[in-house]
């Protein structure tokens, strides 16, 4: 069901409690602005999550709210999954999704990265 990504953080959110350590998941990568770990019904051969610590909802709560280091360590935790799966030279597909049109689910940012397969077109008609 996407969810009106305008309210307020949810604290209740499956991140939030994969982040308290009260929902398990495996741990992939962690720095001091990030975590990321397999999503749970995987969409390509390779499909990790990347999610910040921080209370954020959206790419668009983060991107006009987070601090410029939040939003480093971020995005460098994003890169670092990539380069240890060696998908620099075979490439791979980062996504967000935002809000109703973007389908969002869970109301904490998260990027999508897919990999390790040819992704096929950048949206499906
Ligand atoms: P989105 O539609 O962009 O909000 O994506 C939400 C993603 O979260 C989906 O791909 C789900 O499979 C994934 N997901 C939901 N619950 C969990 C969980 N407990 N552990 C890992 N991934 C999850």
């Amino acid at each position: 069901m996407p969810i009106d990504v305008t309210q307020p953080y949810d604290d209740d959110n499956i991140f939030a409690k994969i982040l308290r350590g009260d929902i398990p998941s495996v741990k992939i990568y962690e720095n001091e602005w990030a975590y990321a770990f397999p999503d749970i019904n995987p969409q390509a051969k390779l499909h990790v999550l990347v999610i910040p610590k921080g209370r954020y909802v959206s790419w668009d709560d983060f991107s006009a709210k987070a601090a410029d280091e939040e939003i480093a360590g971020f995005i460098r935790a994003v890169g670092i999954v990539a380069r240890m799966h060696d998908l620099a030279g075979p490439g791979y597909r980062l996504l967000a999704n935002v809000g109703p049109d973007g389908g969002q689910e869970v109301p904490h940012l998260h990027v999508h990265l897919f990999g390790q397969q040819p992704l096929g077109p950048m949206i499906s008609r």
